[in-house]
């Protein structure tokens, strides 16, 4: 059995409980060397066999995953933050399935709840924005036209970016097309839940600028928005002066 695992956004206690009981289970992992936490590695037991996929290729993951099962042992795939985004299972799935090799999915924080978490920040404002906007810069992998960086500034809406700490410059162009202006509030924030973290305030006609000035272009997100500002409207759950299934209004 292959266990995919989100291992967090970095700092070791935010795996989840099922998470850690795997990796302390397993015979074989395979960690996304260039940012799981290796301090997560500690759990493993002594005569675990670990793999940095890091410096593999899909094939050679697979490999390894098929060579495990074949042993009888448990492999645990350790992935950054939760594996469902940017993490590239679908296609270990897939090749799993081709395989007859069973597998499981364990979901882990990603690190867009730890960024939020760093910047003490709520992306779903009432009056502010109510949608979350993940998405990333073209890079090596291309972004399908409609979804371009400034396709989505025109909604506004709370924005992170991933995987674009190395191009603010164009990142910075690119929200400037839509409905942010050079005020609009964002922030960089480095290896959110790492010893090192580093929340960077600044708004997007600053970006670039900040970037630069702390040395940021990898391990980051780009927070946009609004809901960075200290306007918004109270939640409604929580007024008195409105019933939910759970309260009756008192006035
Ligand atoms: N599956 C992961 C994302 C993998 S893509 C998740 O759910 O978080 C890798 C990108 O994620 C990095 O380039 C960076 O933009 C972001 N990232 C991952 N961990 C981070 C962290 N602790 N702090 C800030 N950004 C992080």
């Amino acid at each position: 059995m292959i266990h995919f695992v989100g291992a967090g956004p970095g700092a070791p206690d935010l795996i989840t409980l099922r998470g850690a009981e795997l990796l302390k289970a397993a015979d074989v992992v395979i960690y996304a060397g260039s940012l799981v936490n290796p301090a997560l590695l500690e759990l493993c037991k002594a005569d675990c066999t670990v793999h940095n996929s890091a410096e593999m290729t899909l094939e050679q993951v697979l490999a390894v995953m098929e060579a495990a099962e074949q042993a009888g042992r448990a492999t645990v795939r350790l992935h950054t933050g939760d594996p469902c985004l940017y993490g590239a299972i679908r296609e270990q799935m897939d090749a799993l399935d081709a395989l007859n090799i069973p597998y499981d999915d364990t979901p882990g924080v990603s690190s867009f709840c730890g960024a939020a978490a760093a910047a003490q920040a709520e992306y779903t404002l009432p009056e502010v924005s109510q949608s979350v906007v993940i998405t990333r810069m073209a890079g090596r992998t291309p972004v399908p036209e409609p979804e371009s960086i400034a396709a989505w500034a025109a909604h506004g809406a709370s924005m992170v970016v991933f995987l674009s700490a190395g191009m603010l410059d164009g990142l910075q162009e690119e929200l400037l097309k839509g409905a942010y202006t050079p005020t609009t509030p964002a922030a960089l924030v480095y290896k959110a839940t790492w010893p090192e973290e580093k929340v960077v305030r600044c708004t997007v006609g600053t970006l670039a600028e900040a970037g630069r000035e702390h040395q940021i272009s990898k391990t980051a997100l780009v927070l946009v928005g609004n809901f960075l500002n200290p306007d918004y409207q109270r939640s409604r759950l929580y007024d008195p002066s409105f019933t939910t299934g759970f309260r009756e209004a008192s006035r």
